[in-house]
């Protein structure tokens, strides 16, 4: 397909660039050359669309624990020369051509079909999440096409959701607004798509009431090669879409490690190769059966690990006390609770803790342990946070010692980890065996 594309275009281009005589000639050339593009493609996508030659294939989105919680449905376009043609290339064509209504239409079909032929076999299918063009938006009669096929195949509206990309919002004026409005009172979820790629401001987000964000996977592929911007990126839109109370979706996510920062920092769900391609609807109806997915790859070395300080283990972990002192840079005073160190180094500690704090909010603390008979009294601010055992979490913990404290520590930290390798007890420390404690 790509060569048979690039070929038209090359045509097209050919055909423009020739120098011209005058001015007429260059634009009816112009036309010509569109002319012939528009009807190769077009042909060949109407009768797609007669010949059923396109299939809709189900990639599984997932909550943290690998739990199935729907899918997105994604165009393959089965041609009888070029074999499957990525949505990407035909897409863009049926959507200047416009015979992206009828594709489209023929999309939510499908997948109402599919939705009500799942349902019947029994299986839990919480929603499948279908892309809609902006070029349909614009069309009249999408909400009464979505109610006829919701009738139809007797299915909920809230088993739908419609994904609108962020570049699309620009292109829209009032009457899709109102369409978006009149898809949400019929109960059709709604979704916006590629976030943070687009220009749409927060003022949209307020305006469209959107269910859900999907965070482009641009961000998401950056944050392994230690991009720290695209994480701040990241961690800032989970915030303003936990905020605004959307759920999140982070797409694209292909390695463990993007998948554990996601994990921290509280993203809902996930999209991505780690735990399934798009898969033709049999496949996915097996995985649904299942319920939930493994990641592909397993965990190498979870992010928080990949420290700049030595980090201490203690053998057991260590009775502390924590204030929280500022949310959001207010300061808060709701005294100190029990907290067990779990490991320490001079760029801060993990801590176990029955507190469940928000992860995206600006959390302060002041924690105090005594280890070696040496108390501690150091400041901190909230990192990453882990399920522990029972009610409990794991929170790291970076801190910014004064010069003082990180001598005294890197100082305790050599003599205990000299006496660890020796195997012989750390004395003047609290140490709790009992690790059900903070279990209530
Ligand atoms: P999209 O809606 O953002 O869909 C996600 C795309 O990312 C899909 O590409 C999916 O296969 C791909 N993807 C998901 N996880 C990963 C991953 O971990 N790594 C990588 N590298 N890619 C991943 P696909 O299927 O090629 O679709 C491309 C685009 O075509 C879609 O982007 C969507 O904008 C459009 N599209 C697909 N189906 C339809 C449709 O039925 N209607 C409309 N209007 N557009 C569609
Ligand atoms: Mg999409
Ligand atoms: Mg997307």
């Amino acid at each position: 397909m790509k060569r048979v594309i690039s070929k038209l275009l090359r045509f097209c281009s050919i055909s423009t660039i020739a120098e011209p005589d005058n001015k007429t000639n260059v634009s009816q050339i112009d036309s010509n050359a569109n002319f012939n593009k528009k009807l190769q493609i077009e042909k060949d996508l109407a009768k797609a669309i007669e010949n059923e030659d396109f299939d809709i294939y189900y990639q599984p989105q997932v909550n943290t624990e690998g739990m199935i919680f729907g899918a997105e449905a994604l165009l393959r376009w089965n041609h009888h020369e070029w074999g499957f043609v990525s949505p990407g290339e035909f897409i863009p064509i049926a959507e200047e051509t416009h015979l992206i209504n009828r594709i489209s239409d023929w999309v939510i079909k499908k997948v109402c079909r599919q939705l009500s032929n799942w349902e019947e076999k029994g299986l839990t299918v919480q929603s499948v999440s279908v892309n809609i063009s902006p070029v349909r938006l614009m069309e009249k009669g999408l909400v009464e096409f979505v109610t006829r096929q919701l009738e139809i195949y007797n299915i909920p509206a809230t088993c739908l959701e419609f994904e609108i990309t962020e570049h699309s919002l620009l292109k829209f004026d009032k009457s899709v607004l109102s369409t978006i409005k009149e898809l949400k009172e019929l109960g059709v979820r709604i979704a916006i798509d590629d976030f943070g790629t687009g220009y749409s401001s927060i003022e949209y987000l307020r305006e469209f009431h959107a269910d859900t964000l999907k965070i482009d996977q641009v961000f998401i592929q950056n944050m392994s090669t230690t991009n720290e911007k695209d994480k701040v990126i990241v961690s800032s839109i989970l915030h303003l879409a936990k905020g605004l109370d959307m759920r999140i979706v982070a797409e694209g996510v292909e390695e463990y490690d993007q998948f554990h920062f996601l994990k921290q920092k509280e993203c809902d769900y996930i999209q991505g190769y780690l735990f399934s391609k798009p898969v033709p609807a049999d496949m996915y109806e097996k995985l649904l059966r299942v319920g939930y997915i493994k990641p592909v790859k397993q965990d190498v070395k979870p992010a928080h690990e990949q420290r700049k300080f030595y980090r201490f283990d203690f053998p057991f972990p260590v009775l502390g006390q924590m204030t929280i002192t500022e949310v959001n840079n207010r300061r808060v005073d709701v005294g100190a609770t029990e907290i067990l160190v779990k490991d320490i180094s001079l760029g801060g500690v993990k801590v176990q803790s029955s507190l469940k704090l928000p992860v995206n909010a600006d959390f302060k603390f002041k924690f105090k342990f005594i280890v070696m008979d040496e108390q501690f009294n150091l400041k901190g601010t909230l990192r990453w946070k882990d399920k522990a055992k029972g009610d409990t979490y794991h929170y790291g913990i970076a801190s910014n010692l004064c010069r003082k404290d990180e001598k005294r520590l890197a100082s305790v930290i050599n003599k205990m980890s000299a006496l660890r390798n020796r195997n012989q007890e750390i004395p003047g420390t609290e140490f709790v065996y009992d690790d059900s404690l903070l279990i209530s």
